[in-house]
């Protein structure tokens, strides 16, 4: 049979299944599980950019629908009515930069977790780990590489999407890019061939390897800029020619590069390729950041890890340079569940509350380009939606006393 004979098929194949669940979904009863109402009554609400009073949310099915004073809001009769007293309503935070298939290194040193757990035993953590971060408050994440567990983050946020196992919506960048020879595990007889905590390539092969973890459904490329590959210090690995290979390969996917760099020659290589979020950051100066800011390129600075007397004098330069500031953690360093220990070092380090909170919503909804879907509480929005006790504009730590969780309108945690 020709080729196009078979392609005709497919497509079809495709179409007719489509067709007969919509046809299927049309003869269910109009109160059906999908079809339902949530009026929210919270002392105050954070929008995503400012704190607001008197004002109810009611969402309808997936969607916010309105946000207005009571008084005006047509309530439909079957809604549901959750009065939220003392509780602040906000978007759902969005964690920039997780590993959900990594647990604390003070449990098991990252070499063992890479060489010795099993990847079903890697995976069923990591569905605690989902379940924990979206407890804590976190709708969406950014999974930022696994870490050696090849594709699994595909398979997770396909369970979560399936309602298989509860976590935050995801996006994933699959197994990450490293230059050959610059990542781990190291140091075992050159004669072995010691499988790596991310996807090795280089020069034109680069092209190959993008489209491959595209292909496997990667969300984001990861790639490492630099890492402590000689002589222990940390140092660029690719070229700006590679790493141009690499923005311009993800490009024509429309898939954003997130590039993991402390240097301040792989901070300035990443930015010059085209990456729109840089990671760590840890030596970058005025200068690295003043190009980082002209060329509209966040900056995720976890914070809760690396060099802690190096991280406050380097925001102090990224803030002055007026720098997108990413709120994201490098969870699974630490406890899954704990990612609001990344927004508290924020504030330790110059930022207000408010500055952190419109950071972990809004802010970093548009650097994932769904600034018209999350991250705000607003009309016709994604209803991710949590309410946390007190006002965590005033207080970040109020983050931690989470009473509601909902996301694409059901409720996860709070609602009876
Ligand atoms: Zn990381």
């Amino acid at each position: 049979m020709p080729k196009h004979i078979l392609l005709f098929f497919f497509l079809c194949g495709g179409c007719l299944a489509g067709w007969w669940s919509s046809n299927i979904t049309q003869a269910q009863p109009a109160q059906s599980k999908n079809d339902t109402a949530i009026l929210l009554k919270p002392a105050r609400l954070f929008d995503g950019e400012q704190i607001r009073e008197g004002l109810a949310v009611l969402i309808r099915n997936d969607k916010i629908q309105t946000v207005a004073p009571l008084a005006e809001i047509q309530i439909p009769a079957d809604a549901k009515f959750m009065e939220l007293p003392n509780a602040t309503l906000l978007p759902g935070l969005i964690e920039m930069h997780s590993h959900v298939l990594l647990h604390p290194y003070s449990e098991t040193p990252w070499n063992d977790q890479v060489a010795r757990e099993h990847l079903s035993l890697r995976v069923a953590r990591a569905t605690n780990h989902l379940r924990n971060t979206l407890l804590a408050g976190f709708t969406t994440i950014r999974d930022l590489g696994t870490e050696g567990a090849d594709y699994a983050d595909v398979g997770l946020k396909q369970a979560i999407e399936q309602g298989i196992i509860v976590g935050p919506r995801m996006l994933v960048t699959t197994r990450a890019i490293v230059a050959t020879g610059s990542y781990a595990p190291k140091g075992y007889a050159t004669e072995w061939n010691v499988p790596q905590g991310a996807e090795e390539a280089d020069g034109e092969n680069l092209i190959r390897i993008v489209r491959s973890q595209i292909g496997k459904g990667a969300d984001w490329i990861k790639v490492y800029a630099d890492y402590r590959w000689a002589k222990g210090k940390a140092a660029p690995t690719f070229s700006l020619e590679e790493l141009k290979l690499i923005v311009e390969t993800a490009k024509s996917a429309n898939i954003p590069v997130a590039a993991h760099a402390s240097t301040v020659e792989g901070m300035r290589r990443a930015t010059l390729a085209g990456v729109e979020t840089i990671e760590h950051g840890d030596e970058g100066t005025p200068e690295v950041f003043k190009l980082m800011k002209e060329r509209g390129v966040a900056l995720c600075p976890t914070l809760s890890v690396g060099n802690q007397t190096r991280k406050p004098e380097m925001m102090k330069a990224a803030l002055a340079a007026g720098v997108i500031i990413a709120a994201g953690s490098d969870v699974g360093v630490f406890a899954h569940g704990d990612n609001v220990r990344e927004l508290e070092a924020m504030v330790k380090v110059g930022m207000t509350s408010l500055e952190v909170l419109r950071s972990a919503t809004s802010v970093n909804a548009r650097v994932l380009h769904l600034g018209e879907q999350i991250g705000f509480v607003k009309a016709g929005w994604r209803a991710d939606v949590i309410a946390v006790e007190g006002d965590p504009t005033r207080e970040v730590s109020a983050l931690r006393k989470v009473k509601f969780v909902m996301k694409n309108g059901i409720p996860f945690k709070g609602a009876e």
